[in-house]
């Protein structure tokens, strides 16, 4: 350890070692940061975006927000944050939530810590030094002892990337790599392609302004509303009162409701009331508060009814509501939309819709969009195509564990963690909110922050004990991998292409990426206190993997 928390000594000319490499500017990646600082670990932040917020800095596009209440959207570890901000909104805006992000930074001096405009291209594992050595896009080369990937669940955009795209004339944009200044649509043509929540969030603010609006929609979704509102001071007072207890719960991982057994089943009018939840409570929240909805065909079967129902009831084209109704796919399998008004939005004269199962887009022209029924013309595409969700960020670089494997050939058939935090054959890396954690299944502000807070005091406890080496057992993984495969299997997820099932990206594994088990929490508490079973820790640096003997010694 150089034990001093001034980024980086230089060790030769092009070389800057520090204790800890964290790559990412989100929530992950600030805490991060703080923590190991404060612990007096000397830290390099990366991030390629040009100041901190993670998906919040690229997402700017219209009626971005958060689709879970903002007072719960927010970092739970420091009561002064708490104290400090107030947020305006039950759903908090993207500008909003930025600004809470650079609060944080001013408020931590976090920035100081990072190099921003910045992208990691490589990162090797030294089985020598048990090093990783970083490379930048900007040619430098960083070496830390531990690795921290706290690159986001959803921060690899798919961009303007349909065939003919880069002939088009007018302006292209990626709801995920929104430009910072704001887009005029007045009296503008605009065809949006995708109908998942970027779109859904903004399709109707654009369509305020824009002469026409076609939306290119392949498949419906559900979208619940967010009964968004200011917030009252009562509110935020109650909340900063109940906040202790709060952070508790999530402390503990108690989900803070009481949960019915897995086989509870309500009867028929338990049933109807229950569902109403979903307009009367609004936002994903609701989705929460019904039991098994994700787990009884039945209960997800009146769940989606429901909804489409309330399609048929806003929509006021009896055709256009049928277009606009989910189905094929149980409800929150695919995460459900959050909106303000996308319903209601296709009442505007200025709104249609291009079924693309009806006529499948062949091409982007130079004036727009051709399907099978001729070319639509645009001014502007929005493309709202989804991400490279939980693993795109971690393969796109080039990361070298044991032996020079690549991570993203081990993961060729799907990602394998242990407990979401550390890949076998890569040591002394972890991933914050990697494939195999709760993360987008929760908050993930809070997932980030619980395993922020176990890497911590892994990190902390290698240092007091001279541990050099932490690696995850391989037998552990497999154990851990096997597991989140089957309590996804225990639910209705499977049944969806979503992108928690990879099905989003051409050539990417269909596998469930985040765990939906219970009391993970619980887990990763118990692997702590025991001292690490799943994981081997050594003293000295050893250039092989850990075999099963070394396995069933250390353990
Ligand atoms: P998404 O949910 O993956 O939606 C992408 C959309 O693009 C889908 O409708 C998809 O259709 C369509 N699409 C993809 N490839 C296409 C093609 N070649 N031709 C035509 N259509 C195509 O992406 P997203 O809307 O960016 O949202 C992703 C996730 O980000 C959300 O689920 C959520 O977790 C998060 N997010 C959250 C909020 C929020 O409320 N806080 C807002 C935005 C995003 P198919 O369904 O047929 O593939």
């Amino acid at each position: 350890m150089t034990g001093s928390n001034v980024a980086g000594t230089a060790r030769n000319s092009d070389e800057v070692r520090v204790d800890a490499l964290v790559v990412g500017a989100g929530f992950g990646g600030l805490y991060m940061i703080h923590r190991l600082r404060e612990a007096g670990f000397s830290v390099q932040g990366i991030d390629r975006a040009g100041d901190v917020g993670g998906t919040w800095y690229w997402n700017r596009y219209p009626g971005a927000r958060c689709d879970i209440p903002s007072l719960m959207y927010c970092y739970s570890w420091s009561e002064e944050l708490q104290r400090e901000w107030r947020w305006s909104e039950k759903y908090a805006t993207q500008p909003e939530i930025l600004a809470y992000a650079e609060f944080v930074a001013d408020r931590f001096d976090l920035r100081r810590s990072y190099q921003f405009d910045t992208v990691v291209t490589a990162a090797t594992f030294d089985e020598a030094s048990g090093d990783w050595r970083v490379e930048t896009d900007r040619g430098q080369i960083f070496r830390a002892r531990w690795l921290v990937m706290a690159t986001g669940c959803l921060s690899v955009p798919r961009g303007a990337d349909l065939p003919g795209s880069d002939r088009f004339r007018g302006l292209s944009l990626v709801t995920g790599e929104w430009p910072h200044e704001p887009v005029d649509f007045k009296g503008k043509r605009v065809a949006v392609i995708g109908t998942g929540s970027s779109a859904i969030q903004s399709i109707p603010l654009i369509a305020k302004d824009a002469e026409k609006v076609l939306v290119f929609q392949r498949t419906p979704n559900f979208s619940l509303p967010a009964l968004n509102c200011p917030l009252t001071d009562e509110e935020v007072q109650m909340f900063r009162e109940a906040f202790p207890a709060y952070r508790q719960a999530l402390l503990s991982g108690d989900p803070g409701i009481e949960l019915p057994p897995a086989d509870w089943e309500p009867t028929d009018d338990e049933l109807q009331q229950l569902v109403q939840l979903l307009w009367n409570g609004g936002g994903l929240v609701s989705t929460v508060q019904i039991p098994n909805l994700t787990r009884s065909e039945r209960i997800n079967d009146a769940a989606s009814d429901f909804v489409r129902g309330k399609i048929r009831e806003i929509v006021k084209d009896p055709v256009l509501a049928d277009k606009l109704t989910p189905r094929g796919f149980p409800i929150a399998t695919k995460r459900a939309c959050v909106d303000t008004d996308y319903y209601e939005t296709y009442n505007r004269d200025n709104v249609d819709l291009i079924d693309l199962n009806e006529t499948p887009i062949i091409e982007i022209t130079e004036t727009g969009v051709k399907t099978s029924a001729g070319v639509h013309e645009a001014d502007i595409i929005v493309y709202a195509l989804g991400f490279d969700a939980m693993t795109g960020a971690l393969t796109r670089i080039d990361i070298r564990g044991r032996g020079g494997e690549r991570l993203r050939d081990r993961w060729k058939a799907g990602p394998g963690t242990y407990l979401g935090m550390a890949i076998n054959g890569f040591p002394n890396m972890f991933t914050v909110t990697g494939p195999g954690s709760p993360s987008v299944l929760m908050n993930v502000i809070t997932a980030a922050e619980h395993h922020v807070d176990f890497i911590f005091e892994a990190l902390s406890r290698a240092r007091a004990e001279g541990v050099m080496l932490i690696e995850a057992r391989p037998d552990a993984q497999d154990d851990w991998v096997a597991h989140c495969n089957a309590e996804a299997e225990k639910t209705l997820f499977p049944r969806a292409a979503s992108w928690y099932m990879g099905a989003n990206v051409p050539g990417k594994p269909r596998v469930f990426l985040p765990y939906v088990g219970e009391g993970y929490k619980k887990r990763i508490d118990r692997e702590a206190a025991e001292g690490y079973p799943g994981f081997v820790r050594e003293n000295a640096v050893t250039d092989e993997p850990a075999s099963l003997e070394q396995v069933a010694k250390a353990s």
